[in-house]
């Protein structure tokens, strides 16, 4: 089949642009399908803790070095705590010998910015029909209406629980602290971000049982907080709503292939994990970097869509991805039990591995290259 365009990017979130854009930097052309956005839609509440590949991703695609300053705030210090409360698991950049833990950004500002490198992206066309292509590139998310006309199969097992977010502002300065809460039966993270208040405002993500979520959900602004600050004792101070609450519900799943003939999956159209480890989206930005060397690096008589090039790429993302999805799902599990021995049992392994400079070298260095 000859086909006008290479590249036919289905779906465009953060991971179907990147790679439009990324694409598009080595020669490909590429037809990205976005669906028509809604006037009014809402935007995205959510900020996102990235990793160093996926800021260095960012970067190589210009969109990095134009968002606003406050979209972007350096983690430098990590605060993990228990049940009890007293019990702390603490990370910093220094002890890692890095320069920063992650980077919290602004989801809406990261898309913005996106579109605006997607308007002057050499080889990328926007429009909203589908295009004959050699490679149908799908990024449709856990819901993707592409992998499901390819008839292939979605092993998903919902957590029963829902994540909140929304941003807050707070009376106590962030400095660079992220702020986390492992207990049962909520996952709890204040991620400091420098926008709506300078350096005292904070991206939410909390994590509680369906029938709770729901319950937060409905109660008003007072009642919300009232219940944010019990569940965070104060540890940032006194917290006020900056932005409405909206819930995303929590699963762990993974697609039984990832390519095909003239076709492939990235992002969360391929895998989804619980948010406690912010690792998500940089997930699919590794799947973007992987799938651009392998397509750059191909041999010149081999096509894109060719499944046997494919599968290198399916060979570089399988382990990574499975061991995350592991990692959080464990984590959740250890977490999510209420049993009293359990509770004594987990809070002691925090305090334990606190105390081992070298686990937790290993652990952040896990979470920094993943
Ligand atoms: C509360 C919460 C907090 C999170 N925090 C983090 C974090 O800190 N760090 C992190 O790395 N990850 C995080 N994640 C995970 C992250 O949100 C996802 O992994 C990431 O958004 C996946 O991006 P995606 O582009 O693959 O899919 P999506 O973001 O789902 O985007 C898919 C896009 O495709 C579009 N689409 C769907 N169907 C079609 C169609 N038929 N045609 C055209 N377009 C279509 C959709 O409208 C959407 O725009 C978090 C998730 C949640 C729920």
């Amino acid at each position: 089949m000859t086909t006008a365009i290479d590249v036919q990017v289905r779906g465009s979130g953060i991971v179907g642009k990147a790679l439009a854009l990324a694409l598009g930097r080595i020669g490909v052309t590429v037809a990205l399908q976005a669906e028509p956005r809604r006037a009014d839609a809402p935007e995205d509440v959510r900020a996102y803790a990235l990793n160093a590949a996926s800021v260095r991703l960012l970067a190589s695609l210009k969109v990095w070095d134009a968002l606003a300053p406050g979209d972007a705030t350096p983690v430098y210090d990590m605060r993990v705590r228990g049940d009890d409360g007293a019990s702390a698991l603490e990370f910093s950049a220094w002890q890692q010998r890095v320069g920063e833990l992650a980077w919290i950004v602004d989801a809406a500002a990261v898309e913005r910015e996106l579109d605006s490198a997607l308007r002057f992206a050499p080889h990328v066309s926007v429009g909203t029909a589908l295009q004959p292509a050699a490679l149908t590139a799908i990024c449709e998310g856990r819901a993707s209406a592409g992998r499901a006309e390819l008839g292939v199969a979605f092993d998903e097992h919902p957590y029963g629980q829902r994540a909140i977010a929304a941003r807050l502002t707070a009376s106590a300065p962030h400095a660079g602290t992220a702020l986390q809460w492992f207990r049962s039966p909520d996952v709890l993270a204040l991620l400091p971000i420098d926008k709506p208040r300078g350096g005292a405002s904070y991206a939410l993500v909390w994590s509680l049982p369906d029938a709770r979520a729901r319950a937060l959900l409905d109660a008003d602004d007072a009642g919300f907080v009232a219940e944010l600050m019990a569940a965070t004792g104060g540890a940032a101070g006194e917290l006020a709503l900056a932005s409405r609450r909206a819930a995303w519900p929590l699963s762990v799943g993974q697609a039984r292939s990832w390519c095909g003939p003239g076709w492939v999956l990235l992002g969360d159209a391929a895998h989804v994990i619980h948010p406690l480890a912010g690792q998500g989206l940089n997930l699919g930005l590794a799947d973007v970097a992987a799938l651009v060397d392998v397509i750059a690096a191909r041999e010149p008589w081999r096509r894109l869509g060719d499944e046997r090039l494919l599968r290198r790429y399916v060979r570089q993302r399988a382990a990574p991805t499975w061991a995350m999805q592991r990692t959080t799902d464990a984590l959740w599990r250890l977490f999510s039990h209420d049993a009293d021995a359990f509770k004594g049992l987990r809070n002691q392994g925090i305090g334990a591995v606190n105390r081992i400079t070298p686990l937790k070298r290993w652990l952040t260095a896990q979470a920094l290259n993943s």
